[in-house]
């Protein structure tokens, strides 16, 4: 994508030392305040770039997010069960998600994974449109870091689109289109 260039190019860096920082208030804010600015953002680059454009780029970001979360937050030298036990308590820590994995195809690299309490969508009007491409980037850039392979995930069931949890259908990204994304 050619971001190595760009000046705006996240770094861990920018998650800052949050100790130092907020001695009184700590790490944790209220979740309405994520969704405020994650739901006004999305309003601007969808009034610029329009609705395909803004779910592409909250994916990209996503995907970024979740290549970084993983290479600084996670073990990526454990095997693969050691290291979804970890995703998963450190999603549920963080206050991400509840993360179960449904299916998991490791010669396919195909997975089923879904992600109740989901801090995106969890308790939104229902409106039949899922809404987290930042959680399928996320999820595609964490496996995608751990496994040195391209992911592509698609969320296939939302709070939004009525459902209880969101579930991710996730496939190596050169097999997109071959179970009907
Ligand atoms: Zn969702």
């Amino acid at each position: 994508m050619g971001t190595d260039g760009c000046c705006c190019r996240f770094n861990w860096k920018q998650v800052g030392d949050i100790a130092l920082g907020r001695p009184h208030l700590g790490p944790m804010m209220h979740l309405a305040v994520y969704r405020l600015m994650q739901y006004t953002l999305r309003e601007m680059i969808c009034r610029e770039y329009g609705h395909d454009k803004a779910s592409d780029l909250l994916r990209t970001a996503g995907l970024r997010a979740g290549e970084e979360f993983c290479a600084n937050m996670l073990n990526c030298s454990q095997d693969f069960n050691g290291f979804i036990a970890e995703l998963q308590e450190k999603l549920r820590e963080l206050g991400v998600g509840i993360l179960r994995i449904e299916k998991a195809d490791l010669e396919q690299m195909n997975f089923t994974l879904t992600v109740g309490e989901d801090l995106d969508c969890s308790g939104l009007p229902v409106t039949g449109a899922a809404v987290c491409e930042y959680d399928e980037g996320f999820i595609a850039g964490v496996l995608g870091r751990y496994t040195g392979k391209a992911f592509a995930a698609k969320e296939v069931d939302c709070w939004a689109t009525g459902d209880r949890t969101c579930r991710f259908s996730v496939t190596l990204a050169d097999q997109v289109g071959d179970n009907g994304n």
